[in-house]
């Protein structure tokens, strides 16, 4: 039984907890930044776990509250780095930010493109721009993080091999679990968003046990196969940026 968290804001645990996850045989991590300075500790993390994959960026929340020579200051960061994330577009929560996102998000795709990056989006409320955003760059592959948008633009994720990841809010969220219910498994992946609360419930990595069982109890199918299918489609994922 292997665990799979593509995407966890591993920077904001504490000490113990980064200790008890850093190296952990059953458990591959996907660790995201939220700024220059957070991606600066998520490197730092993932250069001693060799279970921990880093990921470096600017969450669209904070995008309002940053120069663009701190885009810049997260780019020249990510030079050893296969994965851009958090990135994204959100109208839902942050719409007074919402032009500079764009620009912003432009910035970073184009970079990921040039590069052959990976990117672990954010997209809520904009899902449909931010796909646009993805195929018009044409970035090589895409960790949907916490899809809960159209499940009409399911197909088209699909189709050009991108991911969307399922987290814990999944026993709670009933627009989650219509998603788990319509997307093929082969295009999920687990998270935590960890260490964020969602509705009471702190989400970590171990949690993600949890969302695998709720995943193959919506879909019907053993949890060894999701498991095994979830593994399969995070190594795919982390391949098609050359890890
Ligand atoms: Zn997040």
């Amino acid at each position: 039984m292997y665990l799979v968290d593509a995407h966890c804001h591993l920077h904001e645990f504490n000490d113990m907890e980064v200790l008890n996850y850093c190296g952990n045989p059953s458990l591959g991590i996907l660790a995201v930044s939220d700024n220059y300075t957070s991606s600066l500790e998520t490197l730092k993390i993932s250069s001693k776990c060799l279970n921990v994959v880093p990921s470096v960026g600017i969450h669209p929340w904070n995008v309002g509250k940053v120069n663009l020579g701190e885009v810049e200051a997260v780019l020249e960061s990510a030079r050893n780095v296969r994965f851009l994330g958090e990135v994204g577009i959100d109208k839902r929560f942050v719409p007074e930010s919402y032009e500079k996102q764009v620009e912003v998000l432009r910035r970073f795709l184009e970079y990921a493109s040039t590069n052959g990056l990976g990117v672990n989006l954010h997209a809520a409320g904009a899902w449909s721009d931010a796909l646009k955003m993805l195929f018009k760059y044409d970035v090589k592959v895409a960790i949907i993080h916490w899809y809960t948008g159209p499940p009409e633009l399911l197909n088209d994720i699909h189709s050009v091999g991108y991911y969307i990841t399922v987290n814990p809010a999944v026993s709670l969220q009933p627009k989650l679990r219509d998603i788990v219910s319509k997307a093929s498994l082969d295009m999920i992946l687990t998270e935590s968003d960890g260490p964020y609360v969602y509705r009471g419930i702190r989400m970590t990595p171990e949690k993600v046990l949890d969302v695998v069982h709720e995943i193959s109890l919506i879909k019907g199918v053993e949890a060894q196969e999701v498991f095994s299918t979830i593994l399969r489609n995070y190594r795919d994922a982390l391949r098609a940026v050359g890890l």
